[in-house]
């Protein structure tokens, strides 16, 4: 076997070809991590924590038997296109495109708009791949402060696109990491203000009482952006875009060609048809989401912030030591303390099973109840 470093001057030929090839934004950037938690209580990354019920489980095994594997899967995702279609009861007038995640749809708007002159404009805090996707097409990106309590600073958010004219807004509704739902109003003033492309990104639709996906065709220059990660199918990389067929006809242009894979090509139809399923799982989430944050809004020192989301974000005495000691206990929640200034000493915690979410309440209740 060769060793794995034939010199330490391979090692050192090959760091300086990397300096001098990979770009040095990309280069100081960090990774997105993600993080490894088999057979802990997993609450840190917003997924549903209900697994499939056994005749679902078997229907679906069956549709991915039929698949052929061999075959390039449909370039466009027809029977996803159409399974969506009725589960959303789409307007025949607006279009649908099809992603591997919403990551790719905010990879590929992104692409289809980044020019060295233009701008991509997001509230901030916000979710963070709007930022990396615009530094990855070397797209201006301005960051808006929200107000101390999450909501939109519209007078700021106004007076940001009259002053740089973005070509793409990003819009997380509700908004990721602090749970609550810009005001509609607000939202339909930015749609309005905005010279280009507004994109509201609805991944937690199925927990908040607002969306614009109904009213989509009603602007011209507004997509709506959902997954179905957050309702219970993260594995199966499922994201698309709604709007009208004008723009989803430039967008396609930028999304590689066979983008979802055909085993979720052939699931997704048949989960879609169990939407009953889905719905039940979500009103579960949003209930146990009450119980859960009034559970936690009784422990000393802790501010709890309304969600319209599967998670509830927390301010909390020490993020940090909290964060170690749910580690302890094998429970992983997202620590967002030094994230951001608006997000110093906070928790987001996705709400998991009733199990799950006593199991934390445990162990914070006992720190709390700690001396010292
Ligand atoms: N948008 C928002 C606001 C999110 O929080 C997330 C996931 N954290 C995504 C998009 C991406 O989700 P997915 O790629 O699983 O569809």
């Amino acid at each position: 076997m060769m060793p794995l470093e034939r010199a330490t001057g391979d090692a050192d030929t090959r760091r300086a070809r990397i300096a001098a090839t990979i770009r040095d934004d990309v280069r100081a950037l960090g990774t997105y991590a993600v993080a490894k938690a088999d057979s802990w209580i997993k609450l840190d990354a917003m997924e549903n924590p209900y697994r499939l019920p056994a005749d679902l489980a078997a229907e679906v095994g069956a549709a991915v038997a039929r698949v052929a594997i061999n075959r390039y899967p449909d370039g466009e995702g027809s029977a996803v296109q159409a399974a969506l279609r009725a589960s959303l009861g789409l307007s025949p007038r607006a279009a649908l495109m099809l992603g591997n995640g919403s990551d790719e749809i905010i990879q590929v708007v992104t692409a289809a708009v980044a020019a060295p002159d233009a701008t991509i404009v997001a509230p901030d805090p916000s979710f963070v791949m709007y930022r990396r996707n615009a530094l990855f097409a070397r797209t201006r990106f301005e960051a808006v402060p929200l107000r101390e309590d999450f909501s939109l600073d519209l007078p700021a958010m106004l007076e940001t696109i009259e002053r740089s004219r973005p070509a793409l807004v990003w819009l997380a509704y509700p908004n990721n990491p602090t749970g609550n739902l810009f005001d509609g109003a607000g939202v339909e003033r930015i749609v309005q203000a905005a010279p280009g492309l507004v994109a509201v990104d609805e991944a937690y639709y199925a927990f908040a009482d607002g969306t614009f996906l109904p009213r989509v065709l009603d602007f011209p220059n507004l997509v709506v952006v959902r997954t179905v990660s957050k309702i219970g199918m993260a594995g199966l990389r499922l994201g698309y875009a709604v709007g009208h067929p004008d723009w989803i006809a430039q967008f396609d242009k930028v999304r590689p060609p066979y983008n979802v894979n055909a085993l979720t090509q052939a699931v997704l139809p048949v989960l879609l048809a169990h939407a009953d399923t889905f719905a039940r799982q979500a009103a579960a989430i949003r209930s146990e989401r009450a119980r859960l944050a009034a559970a936690l809004a009784r422990l000393r020192g802790v501010r709890v912030f309304a969600s319209q989301t599967n998670f509830v974000l927390v301010r909390v005495p020490a993020a940090d030591a909290w964060f170690a000691a749910l580690r302890d206990a094998r429970i992983l929640v997202k620590n967002l303390h030094g994230a951001h200034p608006l997000l110093a000493q906070c928790l987001r915690i996705t709400v998991g099973t009733p199990e799950e979410n006593d199991a934390l309440l445990d162990v914070l209740q006992r720190l709390r109840d700690a001396p010292g």
